[in-house]
């Protein structure tokens, strides 16, 4: 009993490794107690292999999700958190006071895993348990993949021709799922929201739809960041070796456009009466890196709800793409500017601009149809042959849906949350595309 209180009162209710030792420090006043503990450590090791193998056979995988946020059920501390492989719950510490240990006293659960190193523990005896056939759930906790790894995959899909060729993976449920092609719950993966959440400082946030082209750009952007950080600082890194091109960007101050003896141009004949350059004043050159390109479509008719679905407009992807050809003049706010591509990137990312955010004003979406092929000929702006490899949609309205499509050996796949399906490749070009992702051709 005495020796119990003493325990109580050194030990913190949070034991890490760290605390462990802080508490053998504290325990050493009472040697006594201190050989106890040492005693009953010796047994149980002594008992170990006897014991796993009975209580691993209460591990019930069906229950394991790791996606949740890693909360605490009961405190809501998200630092040091196990879960229960009984039932699959949540809980911070596996000291006397923590609430994984009281979870295996009071429901007789008694296998828990640390969600951050991955060790599991038998409580409330406290040991560690080695055993290789936890490894399945070590592996969906924190799948990792060697680079030997990813080359086998790619290899498989390469030549998948229909649905039934792919390799599937199974989960702990032995439900079937395409590794890099998996779906997420709209809400329940927050896990992963939320890490995002985090890391953008709540720039994205769940339960908001989010403009998926700003996370994309502030994603490789993150990502160039972090890689360039450390050893290789200041380098280059994968992410800009792969998706970034350049732009030369030339632009001139309007002075008096009323001036040009050609007749006032009204908004739809911009694109045909070109405002050309005046050679005899200063034109301004800077040459921009990029990372995706943007495709503005033409104004949309003002009043859609009237119109047939037959009379949404449709401009076809190579015209859209004309604005970066060096001659394509615009004017934005009082300066007339020309795009040329300088260099094309491995991976050309397009985002058409469906959505007119005016201030204060609701989010509308441009419904003009982009007509497109899978591949795409960027020899005039001095790259190659391009195929698509990802392709995001958006229908309905301004709120609406997102979904993606991606290429997987010689077929397509299509993601919307959870569902994972194959999709003709006829159909891609269908949907109201917001964002392709185009591979070079390899010669
Ligand atoms: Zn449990």
């Amino acid at each position: 009993m005495e020796t119990n209180l003493k325990r109580d009162i050194s030990s913190t209710e949070l034991e890490t490794d760290n605390n462990s030792k802080k508490l053998a420090t504290i325990d050493d006043f009472d040697d006594e107690y201190f050989q106890l503990q040492e005693n009953k450590r010796t047994k149980r090791n002594q008992k170990n292999t006897v014991h796993s193998e009975i209580y691993l056979d209460t591990i019930n995988r069906n229950l394991l999700d790791f996606d949740f946020e890693k909360v605490c059920s009961v405190n809501l501390q998200t630092q040091n958190i196990y879960s229960c492989l009984v039932c699959g719950k949540y809980f911070q510490g596996r000291g006397p006071k923590s609430h994984a240990y009281y979870h295996s006293l009071h429901q007789d659960h008694h296998v828990f895993i640390n969600l951050t190193d991955l060790h599991v523990y038998v409580l409330p005896d406290d040991y560690l348990v080695e055993e290789k056939s936890l490894n399945d759930i070590k592996n969906v906790l924190n799948p990792t993949f060697t680079e030997e790894d990813i080359k086998n995959i790619e290899e498989s899909y390469k030549n998948v021709k229909n649905f039934s060729q792919i390799s599937f993976s199974y989960d702990l449920t032995k439900k079937s799922y395409i590794p890099g092609y998996i779906g997420l719950n709209n809400v329940k993966a927050n896990d992963y929201i939320n890490e995002i959440s985090s890391a953008s400082k709540k720039k994205f946030i769940m339960l908001k739809q989010n403009d998926p082209i700003e996370f994309l750009s502030w994603f490789l952007n993150s990502l160039h960041t972090s890689l360039v950080q450390g050893p290789k600082k200041g380098k280059t890194s994968i992410i800009h070796d792969l998706f970034r091109g350049e732009l030369k960007i030339e632009s001139q101050h309007i002075v008096d456009s009323t001036s040009n003896s050609a007749p006032q141009t009204t908004d739809n004949e911009n694109t045909e009466n070109k405002k050309l350059f005046d050679l005899t004043k200063e034109v301004q050159v800077k040459v921009s890196p990029f990372m995706f390109l943007t495709l503005d479509l033409p104004p949309p008719p003002l009043f859609l709800d009237d119109l047939d679905k037959n009379m949404i407009p449709q401009v076809d992807l190579t015209t859209l793409l004309k604005k970066y050809n060096g001659e394509t003049e615009q004017e934005v706010e009082g300066v007339i500017k020309r795009y040329k591509i300088t260099k094309l990137p491995k991976y050309l990312i397009l985002n058409v601009k469906r959505f007119i955010k005016a201030f204060k004003l609701p989010v509308t979406k441009n419904p003009t149809i982009v007509n497109f092929d899978l591949t795409l000929d960027m020899s005039e702006y001095g790259g190659g042959i391009y195929d698509l490899v990802a392709n995001a949609s958006h229908e309905g309205k301004s709120e609406g849906n997102y979904k993606v499509q991606l290429k997987l050996g010689l077929i397509w796949i299509q993601i919307q949350d959870l569902i994972v399906e194959e999709i003709l490749k006829e159909m891609i070009c269908l949907t109201e595309t917001y964002i392709q992702v185009w591979q070079l051709r390899e010669n």
